[in-house]
């Protein structure tokens, strides 16, 4: 009995906390599950419902949650465990404190029997400069998971002095190898690229678009409308006619830009969905965040906009609203999560890209690709309300030229993750390397 735990393989899965990260490396570690694989997920505690929707598909034995205490920060408020609750700037700090995970869990390794000892750690590329040393510690291979494609891998790798995030790429290149949340078949000659270039080895895996996990449980946190009262008001919605607005877990707008979104969804007489952050500001050390602003929407605006726009504040239930068939358009900051939701809802992209990785993905959508419409600047920059009302009427039409090159990616995407596609076999590849 004790033999056969062994024949499968055991994979420690340590994701960086933040929705952007968190959600995709759990979807990955479903897809490890599906193949049989035995899986630990490290989390700290106000992590650890991150792991509900898994737990109700996998048995505990094979999906194993270790908890570990959030190692504490002179930077870090107390109970602060995810970097969605502080500004970006805080992501040093974010990643020193998770170092200190890294006794706790050379203790835990220590005190496993040989025969449940992990064979490899699927850990976040943010946490390889200390996960590839506590693998080297037990000799096990460490694997990297970046939740981006790699055009944005290689554009990022290819700069010069990046500060802190050069110690990321080297420890993610000296690594075993590199996991991104994309299909082979979307960017061939970047992956050849990473591989060649940066990797120097051909143990990059594009295993995407990896499906969001859905078992029935909400999905990075408690949704603050009713997902059944989104999908009744979705419902009585026509195909392809609303439009949703989102720009992730870490962006707030701030309040000239919420007005001018709110005044452009107004003129536009589109139906929509809009996620907006709740009002709690971001925690940054003992000071309010001054740069994250506050999506505070104009006064009297939901009133006017009453039956033809839900406002949710907010944690909103994206991967299911993307998906369904009433949904036609998202204007969206391009984070690489919500692209790929979006792309297998088949809804036509808005980009208005913010900041890190989001201006390479629109590079290569709208630029290179032409199958995303460009919708807004920066982070910075103030939307013509007027404008963007004509790009909101004009993204729900069916024979919009975007929708249909977005349409060939979409199909080229659902095709590598069935059976026998690139991302498949990708996946399977993976499993097969995590065996001792
Ligand atoms: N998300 C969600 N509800 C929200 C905001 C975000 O479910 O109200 C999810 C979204 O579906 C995606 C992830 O959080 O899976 C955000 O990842 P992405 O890479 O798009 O952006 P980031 O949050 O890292 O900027």
């Amino acid at each position: 009995m004790e033999n056969n735990k062994n024949e499968k393989p055991h994979v420690l899965v340590i994701p960086f906390p933040q929705s952007g990260h968190m959600l995709p490396h759990l979807d990955l570690t479903h897809q490890l599950l599906f193949r049989g694989a035995v899986v630990t997920v490290v989390v700290t505690p106000n992590n650890s419902t991150y792991v509900d929707p898994l737990r109700r598909l996998h048995s505990p034995e094979n999906l194993r949650t270790l908890i570990l205490p959030f190692p504490s920060h002179p930077l870090i408020p107390s109970g602060v465990e995810s970097l969605q609750q502080l500004p970006l700037q805080a992501l040093p700090h974010m990643l020193e404190a998770l170092s200190g995970l890294r006794d706790p869990l050379s203790d835990w390794l220590r005190r496993q029997p040989p025969s449940d000892l992990p064979a490899a750690i699927v850990g976040s590329s943010f946490l390889s400069p200390w996960i590839n040393k506590l693998a080297d510690e037990f000799s096990l291979k460490s694997i990297c998971f970046l939740p981006i494609n790699a055009h944005s891998v290689a554009t990022m790798w290819a700069q010069e002095d990046r500060g802190f995030f050069d110690d990321l790429e080297s420890a993610t290149t000296a690594s075993y190898g590199l996991v991104v949340n994309s299909f082979y078949e979307l960017e061939t000659q970047y992956v050849e690229t990473v591989k060649a270039k940066f990797m120097t080895h051909h143990r990059v895996w594009t295993v995407g678009p990896l499906l969001p996990v859905n078992s029935g449980v909400d999905r990075g946190g408690r949704s603050s409308v009713p997902s059944e009262k989104v999908t009744a008001w979705l419902d009585s919605s026509g195909e392809n006619s609303v439009v949703y607005v989102g720009f992730g877990s870490q962006i707030r707008l701030t309040k000239q830009q919420t007005a001018a979104l709110a005044a452009a969804l107004e003129r536009s007489g589109v139906r929509f969905i809009w996620a907006v952050r709740d009002a709690a500001k971001k925690i940054s050390g003992d000071s309010q965040d001054a740069d994250a602003g506050e999506d505070v929407i104009p006064a009297g605006f939901e009133e006017r906009v009453a039956g033809k726009g839900l406002v949710i504040r907010g944690w909103a239930p994206q991967s299911m609203i993307l998906n369904h068939r009433a949904v036609g358009s998202y204007l969206t900051h391009l984070g690489w999560g919500s692209v790929l939701e979006g792309l297998v809802g088949g809804v036509v992209l808005l980009a208005w890209p913010m900041q890190a990785d989001h201006f390479y993905n629109t590079k290569l959508l709208v630029d290179e690709l032409r199958a995303a419409v460009r919708a807004g600047e920066n982070r910075e920059s103030v939307p013509d309300p007027e404008e963007l009302a004509r790009v909101l009427v004009e993204s729900v039409k069916e024979d919009l030229p975007e929708r249909l090159e977005f349409m060939k990616l979409r199909e080229k995407g659902l095709n590598a993750i069935k059976e026998g596609g690139s991302s498949y076999n990708n996946l399977d590849d993976l499993v097969r390397e995590t065996t001792l």
